[in-house]
């Protein structure tokens, strides 16, 4: 099947007993054995398995091109899950230049317990190359990046991974737009509280492969944690995922109209967006992906009292964190989603206090445009 197929029918036919179109939310905790030890349904116990979540975790293995998916409480609870088959001493590289969340998760509780980060400064593959040496276990890219939306050669990084681990937050970009596996990633992690879910009303994560020994760790890790999504929220992304095809293509049209209108504007300086040519990962998002998603960042002219003025003359980007909804957001990641790195790290790698993150909705473009534009004048 094509993917705008599967992201309607994998893991989701009509019941076989009751006919209906949509996977049952199916709210047991617990499944009836046949006698001691005897499993009758391949359900025991909900945290370890479930009907609605494994309907929604084939799903998300399809439209990943993997063969085996895990779908967890949030995106940070999927990485968690992935970061735990390490152990002490462990070496781990990637870059500062990743969601705030991320990064603390990195900084603040696995290196608590003895995993080490190189957490490269730089903004391209370069700069990670660079960090590999044979003692590296785990590669952890996130392209396009957040807020800064750098594009990292993912094929190229599975080239040198000798026997590290290459893992690959999708977020951004959705299984719509670009399918790491196919470009040598083993794992996959999103939040699914994103582009897949897409309607601000589900917060969960996923960890997707095509290694079934992989995908055996990472499930041992699911269960042992506990950190499962419920069966409610296990509906909410498959039914967020049946539009994503129609949701990233309008996503993608909205926001080349915004950065193409911001670029060039008296009170706009530098806009970041793989889809201008001026971007420096333009050519390399051209081959990577089959289209940009709805993230547009740029920076104001302006002091703070100008920024206040901007944010709260808005009237169609909500000021608020998160993305890849229906609705527009507009937030600060200096004070916001990058609140937990430290100033100096953000100094270095770019990320102003006047930069602005979008993430443009599906509102008619051209209003888009203009809600940006008279807030700017
Ligand atoms: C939001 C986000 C996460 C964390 O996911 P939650 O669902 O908020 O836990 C991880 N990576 C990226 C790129 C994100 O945008």
């Amino acid at each position: 099947m094509k993917l705008d197929t599967r992201l309607i029918h994998a893991g989701q036919e009509p019941d076989p007993v009751t006919g209906a179109v949509n996977v049952a939310i199916n709210v047991s905790t617990t499944f009836k054995q046949d006698g001691i030890g005897g499993l009758r349904s391949g359900y025991e116990y909900a945290r370890s398995g479930n009907p609605s979540r494994q309907s929604l975790e084939a799903t998300l293995a399809a439209i990943e091109n993997g063969t085996h998916a895990r779908a967890f409480a949030s995106g940070l609870a999927a990485e968690t899950a992935v970061l735990s088959t390490l152990a002490a001493g462990d070496q781990v590289v990637s870059s500062s230049n990743i969601y705030g969340g991320t990064y603390r998760l990195f900084t603040k509780v696995f290196g608590k317990f003895g995993v080490r980060f190189t957490l490269v400064e730089g903004h391209g593959t370069k700069d990670l190359l660079e960090a590999l040496t044979p003692a590296v276990r785990m590669i952890w890219l996130e392209t396009p990046s957040n807020p800064l939306l750098d594009i990292v050669d993912i094929a190229r990084i599975a080239e040198a991974k000798a026997n590290a681990l290459l893992v690959v937050d999708n977020t951004f970009a959705s299984p719509y737009f670009q399918n790491p596996l196919d470009l040598g990633a083993d794992l996959v992690v999103h939040s699914t509280t994103k582009y897949l879910g897409g309607h601000s009303d589900v917060v969960g994560g996923a960890v997707i492969t095509g290694n079934a020994g992989l995908d055996a760790d990472i499930g041992f890790y699911q269960n042992a944690e506990g950190a499962v999504p419920s069966p409610f929220d296990c509906y909410l992304v498959q039914r967020g995922i049946k539009t994503l095809g129609v949701r990233m293509k309008r996503h993608e049209e909205n926001a080349y109209k915004v950065a193409q209108g911001l670029v060039g504007h008296p009170r706009v300086g530098r806009v970041l967006f793989p889809g201008l040519p001026e971007h420096p990962g333009h050519a390399l998002s051209l081959r990577q992906m089959r289209g940009q998603s709805g993230v547009v960042t740029f920076e104001l002219r302006g002091d703070a009292e100008a920024l206040a003025r901007f944010f709260s003359r808005l009237r169609l980007f909500t000021v608020g964190e998160s993305l890849g909804g229906v609705e527009s957001l507009v937030c600060l990641p200096y004070e916001m989603t990058h609140g937990s790195v430290p100033p100096e790290v953000k100094g270095r790698l770019g990320i102003t206090p006047n930069l602005i993150r979008l993430s443009v909705g599906l509102e008619d473009g051209d209003e888009l445009l203009e809600d940006l534009r008279s807030a700017l004048q």
